[in-house]
């Protein structure tokens, strides 16, 4: 179902009846229930952090708040990880992380080791989007994830995204179309610049000017009214003229302003 993604990228899938793993310790935050096969510290700063997260989403997007648990499984060993998985989710390809959802459950998988924030940020993400969006689209969901991976107080800023983007303009490889991202219906078929795309898009929807923020959030106030909506492109495409030089044209603002090296 998810297909081969570079290991960078985190993935989501969608199955039933996963099975928890034996639990170390659970800890209840808000929506989140984790369960760790290790000795979590009950006051982890990332554990704040992803606690946060929620009042962070649901204020920059205008969304309600929900109480749908998203069960997090944290596994100390990457090993015992990827055991776990292969029985578990034998079909899937290797992965750091990945979200799964079904008609009752959210849950997140992952392992511990240096990526790790940044995977549960992207995954715990797309965790409260389902809690209170159906149907988001898929580039869109991964745009969102892509926006809230990186740390709090960055304002979405995906530093290697919009090095890889600029670069391959520069070099003439790409340009920019959200119409062909709409066609995907598999992350399996994703690769890493189409999910860098997918967070350009999301990150000048939101980053840039207030009419184009509220074009977002009544979009997603439509999804849950209606469960569906037309294309994002025909959406934004009859406000603006031409949304690939609006895009190229944001990507070129954030290259010139964007620090090198910004601390993790
Ligand atoms: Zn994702």
């Amino acid at each position: 179902m998810l297909g081969a993604l570079a290991l960078a990228a985190a993935g989501c899938a969608l199955h039933r009846n996963p099975a928890p793993t034996g639990d170390a310790g659970e800890i209840v935050r808000d929506q989140l229930v984790i369960h760790s096969d290790f000795n979590l510290p009950r006051h982890h700063r990332l554990l704040e952090e992803l606690t946060a997260q929620r009042g962070d989403i649901t204020r920059l997007l205008a969304l309600p708040v929900s109480d749908e648990p998203i069960h997090v499984y944290l596994f100390e060993s990457p090993l015992v990880y990827e055991s776990f998985i292969q029985k578990r989710f034998p079909q899937l390809p290797k992965r750091r992380a990945f979200f799964v959802e079904t008609d009752t459950s959210l849950s997140v998988y992952a392992h511990w080791g240096d990526r790790m924030a940044e995977d549960l940020r992207h995954e715990v993400a797309h965790g409260y989007l389902h809690a209170v969006v159906p149907n988001l689209p898929l580039w869109l969901d991964e745009g969102l994830a892509e926006y809230f991976e990186v740390p709090r107080g960055w304002r979405g800023l995906n530093q290697p995204h919009v090095e890889m983007l600029v670069d391959e303009l520069r070099r003439g490889q790409w340009t920019p179309d959200l119409a062909r991202l709409e066609q995907f219906q598999s992350a399996a078929d994703m690769t890493q610049r189409d999910y860098a795309e997918s967070w350009a898009w999301t990150h000048m929807l939101l980053e840039t000017t207030t009419p184009r923020r509220e074009l977002l959030t009544n979009y997603l106030a439509r999804l849950r009214t209606e469960g569906s909506a037309p294309p994002m492109s025909h959406v934004v495409g009859a406000t603006e003229a031409s949304l690939g030089q609006s895009l190229t044209a944001h990507l070129m603002v954030l290259s010139s302003r964007a620090p090198r090296g910004l601390p993790e």
